[in-house]
């Protein structure tokens, strides 16, 4: 009896381990060796053998009657046959017969020996429903694994900061871009959320669920691909872009032509005396310059888009730049009624292109005149240009124009974009101007800014070095 319950206990710790229903089957008729001395062993699954030792079939004839009935009773029985005993012990759990071992001894087995195999085959049928429902998981697993790899969408599952499971496709994202997870990682909140996320040519739409999952916290994230999404968006961006610009870059050639036309030919149908003829020369004179300035643009422009924009640099006061800017807006600002106020400290000579430099100067102030305020009685302009450290320079443009509105303040340095209000539509302009003057003060090394309160004004400053860095 103690050697019984030492092999029972043996048992149980080996099907505790086992892995398939045939090694089961095995360590069963192992046991059963030992107990009870077969002669043939048979495993019957669905009618058919599942397992033998040795390698033979016990005759169905002699117990086949006996099976329904034993799979009733659901306990182990022996039918005498011509030379000995035929067992049938049924492998179950509940009522659900899974198996059947049939064997075949010569002895008839004493009560103990009925009882230990009455709990070898329980202990079995449990084993065998356990196996069955790792083997059901496992394949409910790959199940649901294929389900998901199919969606088109990124599906990965965050535990404690690592990846727990990546679908196919989060997979194929990952390897072709190692640094995603990471910055994946760097914006997750631990909140549920969504947001975008740029990585060189790709375009991702992140959505975050905090779950618990088998009593652990985990992070659900969804990573959808709106590449083409995006794409498509900045085509009808610059489309529109295109319509705008056209129509701009046509009202602006259409309005100097249209008056450069008008004067010349009253001056040459108009019997008119030399001051008249000049004030209107000066007029035609006035719009051809515009007509230069809007060429000038587009050819620094297509300087700008090719990167081929060259600085000419030398050492220069920028007082004698910022006098020069003045001078070429003041007729504009006389027109608009604004007064400008301009300071610069003595000695600011700074390496840099002066042509450019005012170029920038013009850009800022002129639109400092141009977005000014009807509404307001004293429209100013206050240029300042000093020296902030003894290596770099800041010019400030602050006005008291109708400003910006706060969501279009990281637009206005974009080519061709233009704020689009009722303020503004009237007022001339390609949408270039402060896309040229950003790229010249890149170029410098400097840096451009903005601050603006709509109906309160604007104030732009631009920083760039004296010295030229390249040269040192
Ligand atoms: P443009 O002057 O040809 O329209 P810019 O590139 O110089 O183009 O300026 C872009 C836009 O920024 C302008 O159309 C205008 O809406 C806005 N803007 C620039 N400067 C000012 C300013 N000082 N006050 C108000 N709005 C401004």
């Amino acid at each position: 009896m103690v050697e019984v319950q030492h092999l029972l206990s043996k048992y149980i710790l080996e099907i505790s381990k086992v892995k398939d229903e045939g090694t089961l089957y095995a360590a069963l008729s192992e046991i059963t060796k030992k107990v009870l001395n077969y002669e043939v062993l048979n495993v019957l699954k669905d009618g058919a053998i599942v397992h033998s030792d040795p390698h033979m079939e016990i005759d169905r004839t002699v117990y086949a009657d006996f099976v329904p009935w034993v799979e009733e009773r659901l306990s182990p029985s022996f039918v005498p046959v011509e030379d000995g005993f035929v067992g049938l012990i049924p492998i179950f759990k509940g009522t659900k017969v899974l198996s059947m071992v049939v064997l075949k001894t010569p002895n008839e087995p004493t009560s103990e020996t009925m009882d230990y195999l009455q709990l070898v085959a329980y202990l079995s049928g449990v084993t065998l429903e356990n196996l069955r429902l790792l083997e059901f998981v496992d394949k409910a697993r790959g199940y649901f694994e294929s389900i998901l790899n199919l969606a088109n969408d990124g599906i990965v599952v965050l535990s404690g900061g690592t990846t727990e499971f990546a679908n196919t496709k989060a997979k194929m994202l990952f390897d072709e871009y190692p640094e995603l997870l990471v910055l994946i990682m760097s914006n997750i909140t631990g909140e549920e959320g969504s947001f975008e996320l740029e990585l060189g040519k790709l375009f991702l739409s992140v959505f975050v669920k905090p779950v618990r999952l088998l009593g652990e916290e985990k992070l659900l994230v969804g990573l959808r691909n709106i590449t083409s999404e995006k794409e498509v968006q900045k085509l009808r961006e610059l489309d529109k872009i295109k319509t705008n610009f056209i129509a701009n870059i046509s009202h602006e050639l259409r309005t100097p032509l249209a008056a450069i036309k008008a004067y010349t030919e009253t001056i040459i149908n108009t019997e008119m005396n030399h001051e008249e003829i000049m004030e209107f020369l000066n007029i035609v004179y006035e719009q051809s310059l515009k007509l230069e300035q809007l060429l000038n643009d587009l050819l620094d422009f297509s300087q700008m888009e090719s990167h081929t924009m060259k600085l000419i640099k030398e050492e220069v006061n920028l007082c004698v730049v910022m006098n020069q800017a003045l001078d070429t807006v003041r007729n504009l600002a006389l027109q608009k009624k604004v007064e400008i106020q301009a300071e610069c400290d003595n000695n600011l000579s700074v390496i840099c292109d002066p042509r450019r430099m005012e170029q920038v100067l013009v850009n800022l102030l002129s639109n400092a005149i141009k977005f000014s305020d009807d509404k307001k009685k004293n429209k100013y302009v206050k240029v300042r240009i000093s020296k902030v450290s003894p290596d770099m320079v800041e010019i400030t443009v602050e006005d008291n124009g109708i400003g910006i509105p706060n969501d279009k303040l990281d637009k206005i340095f974009d080519k061709f974009y233009r704020v689009d209000s009722e303020l503004t539509y009237s007022i001339p302009g390609t949408g270039l101007g402060l896309a040229i003057v950003k790229e010249i003060v890149e170029l410098h090394n400097g840096e451009i800014a903005v601050l603006s309160e709509e109906g309160i004004g604007s104030t732009f400053t631009v920083r760039i070095p004296t010295r030229d860095p390249e040269k040192e």
